[in-house]
């Protein structure tokens, strides 16, 4: 199902207009289909059903309480990175024996808090950590379960900002200290090193590095179990691919027909962490045109009061993200057409712009949209995903408001931030 579509001229997000949320709530503002996110988790679940899977969703790509209760309510665990996290994951009603903690940086208070929630399981990176762990785990009389993160030295081919799985990356503990690790397992008493992880980056459109990636682990599954130590879980992390222009992306099944036969011949239980796929297109973020301008040397500006403050993607990633007005006279084509001498009648190359006092406060450069007037309103698609998650009130801009539509019915699930609340907690 596509949740964003245009009927007729006019956007809808599942049986609501767009238009018709925006007259109550105003812009900037994300917009999520919660069938939409049901359809992405359920799409995961039936493609990996062959063995004991776990999937736990990426808290970090969309956190409000909302969306996460949603996926708490289909079973969803959740791949948390912090403490507030966790805290996010079980007031939203998430089973706290269904959530892994992964993060380079975990502090004592972090891993007390865990352990006194008995979270399933703690994604390890380093040799300190892990020490940190176990010490604190005897103090709480605890044995918490323990996978190692591997950083196994694979190329996603995804953006440099965004790979985590090559050996100069900070994530993971490479394979020959792994090794290490587990000939000395019995220093670790208070815990049970029970799994192994990986997470290479995001988004990852071949199935390949997984593959690659799940061959260096069986190799040391095997010299664990001759060590004596029973790895029970592996946890292939996320970066399952969505698709940004329209373009046909491999899809869960593809990734689990290759990925299944390796967890089979591990014989272990499969853990996964996705967040793109399952919201990334789940979510618009919908701006209005504020003003447009054109310079002297011909250059088209449409300046929108959505800001980098609101997405980040493209000013950190160079991140693509689709942009089409909300009332479009002019289809939106079925996929990007990145050729600029195709520009239509009707239509112009614009630079899409934010109003914060940086450069980088772009969406697009020398985009084909269609032209658009002051007030009209724009849709950014594929925000779903580290769009809200990474806002900020930089240059004191309050953050968007968050909707969630679920057939014809919408509610607002965050309310937009107030000029009270950028101040709160400031003492003068
Ligand atoms: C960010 C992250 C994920 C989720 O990545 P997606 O690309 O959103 O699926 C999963 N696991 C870990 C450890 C992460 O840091």
């Amino acid at each position: 199902m596509d949740a964003f579509e245009y009927r007729g001229k006019t956007l809808f997000c599942e049986d609501v207009r767009i238009d018709d949320i925006i007259s109550q709530v105003g812009t900037p503002a994300y917009i999520y289909s919660k069938n939409a996110i049901l359809a992405q988790y359920h799409e995961l679940e039936i493609a990996f059903q062959d063995v004991d899977t776990t999937i736990c969703f990426s808290v970090k790509s969309n956190s409000n309480l909302s969306i996460c209760k949603i996926l708490a309510e289909e079973g969803s665990g959740f791949d948390v990175v912090s403490g507030g996290e966790l805290f996010r994951a079980i007031k939203a009603g998430g089973d706290p024996s269904r959530v892994v903690f992964a993060g380079v940086g975990k502090m004592d208070r972090e891993i007390k808090y865990a352990l006194e929630n008995d979270i399933f399981m703690f994604n390890v990176e380093s040799v300190a950590e892990l020490e940190h762990i176990n010490k604190l785990a005897e103090e709480a009389d605890k044995t918490p379960r323990v996978a190692l993160r591997i950083n196994p030295d694979i190329d996603a081919n995804t953006h440099a900002k965004t790979t985590t799985g090559k050996k100069e990356n900070k994530f993971g503990i490479d394979l020959s200290e792994a090794e290490k690790i587990i000939k000395q397992s019995a220093r670790y008493s208070n815990v049970d090193l029970c799994g192994l992880h990986v997470h290479l980056g995001s988004p990852i459109y071949t199935v390949d590095p997984y593959v690659r990636a799940l061959r260096k682990i069986l190799a040391l599954i095997q010299n664990c179990r001759n060590e004596g130590l029973d790895i029970e879980y592996i946890n292939i992390g996320g970066g399952y691919c969505i698709s940004y222009t329209g373009e046909k992306v491999i899809r869960p099944k593809d990734y689990a027909s290759k990925i299944l036969p390796l967890v089979k011949e591990m014989q272990c239980n499969l853990i996964m962490e996705p967040g793109r796929f399952i919201i990334g297109n789940s979510g618009v973020l919908i701006s209005q045109v504020i003003y447009t301008k054109e310079t002297i040397h011909g250059k088209k500006f449409v300046i929108c009061d959505a800001a980098m403050n609101d997405l980040i993607r493209p000013a950190l990633y160079d991140a693509f993200h689709r942009i089409w007005p909300v009332n479009a006279s002019i289809k939106m084509p079925e996929v990007e057409n990145p050729d600029k001498t195709m520009v239509k009648k009707g239509m112009e190359l614009v630079d899409i712009v934010g109003p914060v006092c940086e450069s980088s406060d772009t969406f697009a450069t020398y985009r084909a949209l269609p032209k658009v007037k002051e007030g009209d309103l724009l849709a950014i698609f594929s925000a779903g995903a580290y769009g809200f998650t990474m806002s900020s009130s930089y240059n004191s801009r309050p953050r968007a408001c968050e909707v969630l539509v679920d057939g014809d019915q919408f509610r607002i699930i965050r309310k937009r931030e107030t000029y009270e609340d950028l101040v709160r907690g400031e003492d003068l």
